[in-house]
């Protein structure tokens, strides 16, 4: 499993230094306090989700906290319009990390997220919907497409965001994983979403971005047993006196396996959303106050044709 940020690390790191002592002659245009206006300073990261990075006419990237407007316990780049944050803020962060990611809000599709378990197609009808409001967007946990230039965009806190490409047929999905939609085989319905569009599950490539890891989650039977109740006990739990331990990333790769998709096709972040405050948001660590990261998987035009890199 590669891991990348290093280089975001100490931007943000160096950025602190410089911070510490504003210079007087520099004129702040964000009005924001220095802390913020260091986060700020900082480009929103998008960090290559694998193994999906291997595709030269894929765009798979997730977010992390750095580069965005939102203040305090939110700073910056949180991307969820249903946190109790500035919606102003939220939707100029959602503008910058999609300009980072190379598309216009206008060619962006993020359901609201209702923990469900339904897989939706969307095409280009759809673009825009959910991207910086959500009056128009799709009641939807996983969203597919076969259609490049349309960025679809899962957010969280804590659950794991999936994408799955299948670059023969040229079909992708976004899922947004909490425990109730994993229970409920989210993954799986995507993956036979893609199927039932001519895709071949064992050609089926998946990436699941920083999620909460079994370090910081604890649970009880409530949520344990739907969870043994579709994927038999593994490596993704472990019983912790009368709790137990869930690795959410894990249990996934489990079901995406099961699903029919090749071991070798399937790969997790094992950044722990809870563990790294500095960089991801946590609902856990930080309750209602937290914000979310962002996952966005694209699939580009052939030869980088019209469509693409709408920028700003
Ligand atoms: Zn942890």
């Amino acid at each position: 499993m590669r891991e990348r940020g290093d280089g975001d690390r100490h931007r943000l790191e160096s950025g602190s230094a410089r911070g510490a002592d504003p210079d007087p002659g520099d004129p702040d245009p964000t009005g924001l306090p220095p802390a913020d206006r260091l986060l700020s300073a900082t480009l929103p990261a998008t960090i290559p989700v694998a193994p999906l990075d291997r595709f030269p006419d894929l765009t798979c990237v997730h977010s992390e906290r750095a580069g965005g407007a939102s203040q305090g316990r939110f700073g910056s780049l949180n991307l969820g319009l249903l946190t109790s944050d500035d919606p102003e803020h939220v939707r100029e962060n959602r503008r910058r990390w999609f300009r980072a990611c190379g598309f216009a809000p206008e060619r962006v599709i993020s359901p609201l997220q209702v923990h469900g378990s339904s897989c939706i197609r969307v095409t280009s009808a759809d673009a825009g919907r959910g991207a910086l409001d959500l009056t128009e967007a799709l009641r939807a946990d996983a969203l597919w497409t076969d259609e490049a230039g349309l960025a679809l965009v899962a957010v969280s806190a804590d659950c794991p965001l999936v994408a799955l490409y299948e670059p023969e047929r040229r079909v992708a999905a976004i899922v947004h994983a909490g425990w109730r939609g994993a229970a409920a085989g989210i993954a799986a319905h995507a993956v036979r979403a893609l199927a039932e569009a001519g895709a071949r599950p064992e050609r089926i490539w998946a990436g699941v971005g920083p999620s909460i890891g079994a370090c910081c989650y604890p649970v009880g039977r409530d949520v344990a047993s739907p969870l043994l109740a579709r994927v038999p006990e593994g490596p993704w739990i472990a019983r912790d006196g009368d709790r137990y331990r869930v690795d959410l990333a894990g249990f996934i790769a489990a079901d995406l396996a099961a699903a029919g998709l090749r071991t070798e096709h399937i790969a997790r972040s094992r950044r722990c959303t809870a563990c790294d405050a500095d960089r991801l948001y946590s609902h856990r660590r930080d309750g209602e106050g937290s914000g979310r990261i962002g996952l966005l998987i694209a699939m580009r035009p052939p030869s980088g044709g019209a469509g693409f890199s709408a920028g700003s």
